[in-house]
C-alpha cells in the first residue's frame, strides 16, 4: 500500500471527512484493522482564505507549493489536495513534486461520466463556479457541460460555504437554500449535481435532491485510497 499526502485545512472540517473516508475504504477492502498510510499537512485556513479574496493566487500557489513539497519529503507518494477551489493552483502546487496530483475535478468526472452523464450543474465556491480552472477541465477534458447558479444563487452559496460550513455550523435553513438552488439547476437542464466544495456534503446528502449528487470529497477521498491500493492508474 502507497502512502497518501493530504493537503488539508481548507477547511479543517472537510479534511476530517477525507481522513474518515479513506481509512474506512482501505479497511473495507482489506479487512481486519488496516488502514491508511497517510501524511497530513493541514494549512491555517484564514490566511489561505485572504489570499483567496484578495485575488493573491501566485502567493497562494508557493505557499501550497511549500506544503506539498514537505508532504514529498515526508514519505508520501501522492498528493491529495482536500479542497476545489485551490485547484486553481494545482499547476504550481504539480511543478513543485515529482509524485503525482490526484485532481479532484478528474476524479468527479470520471465518476459523472461513468454514471451516464453529460450536463451537471456545479455547487462551490465563487471561485469555483466563476473562476475557468475547474469548468474548463470539466468541460474540454471530459467534454462535460458544466452550469452554475444565476449571481444571487452563487453569492448565497458562497456565504454560506464561507459563514456556515468551513466554521462547523450546519443550518437547516441553508440547506433549504442549497436545494432550491439545485431545483433552480435542474429545471436549466442538469442531470445531476456537482458538490464542488469539500464542506457541502455536511449539508447535502443524496436523499436532499431530487438529481444524482457528486459529492466531490467523498469521490476524491475513495479515489485517493483507490489509488494507494494499486486500484487505480498512474504508479
Ligand atoms: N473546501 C472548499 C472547496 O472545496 C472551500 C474552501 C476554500 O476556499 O478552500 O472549494
Amino acid at each position: 500500500m502507497k502512502t497518501i499526502g493530504l493537503l488539508g485545512g481548507m477547511s479543517w472540517e472537510s479534511t476530517i471527512a477525507y481522513y474518515r473516508i479513506i481509512n474506512r475504504v482501505i479497511g473495507a477492502r482489506l479487512g481486519g484493522l488496516h488502514s491508511a498510510r497517510i501524511v497530513l499537512y493541514s494549512v491555517e485556513f484564514a490566511a489561505i482564505e485572504e489570499m483567496q479574496r484578495a485575488g493573491r493566487w501566485t502567493e497562494a500557489g508557493v505557499v501550497l507549493a511549500d506544503a506539498a513539497r514537505r508532504l514529498e519529503g515526508a514519505g508520501a507518494e501522492c498528493l491529495v489536495i482536500c479542497a476545489n477551489t485551490m485547484h486553481k493552483v494545482a499547476p504550481a502546487v504539480e511543478d513543485a513534486i515529482t509524485i503525482p496530483l490526484l485532481h479532484i475535478a478528474d476524479a468527479t468526472a470520471a465518476r459523472i461520466l461513468a454514471a451516464g452523464l453529460r450536463t451537471v450543474g456545479l455547487l462551490g465556491t465563487r471561485y469555483t463556479m466563476e473562476m475557468d480552472f475547474y469548468r474548463r477541465r470539466l468541460a474540454e477534458r471530459f467534454g462535460l457541460t458544466v452550469l452554475t447558479p444565476e449571481k444571487a444563487d452563487r453569492e448565497a452559496a458562497h456565504q454560506i460555504i464561507f459563514e456556515e460550513l468551513c466554521r462547523g455550523v450546519v443550518r437547516e435553513e441553508s440547506r433549504a437554500t442549497y436545494r432550491r438552488i439545485v431545483e433552480n439547476l435542474a429545471s436549466a437542464g442538469a442531470a445531476g449535481i456537482v458538490s464542488g466544495c469539500t464542506e457541502i456534503g455536511m449539508l447535502l446528502g443524496p436523499d436532499d435532491v431530487p438529481l444524482p449528487l457528486f459529492d466531490t470529497a467523498a469521490i476524491h477521498a475513495e479515489e485517493a485510497a483507490l489509488w494507494a491500493l494499486g486500484e487505480r492508474g498512474g504508479h
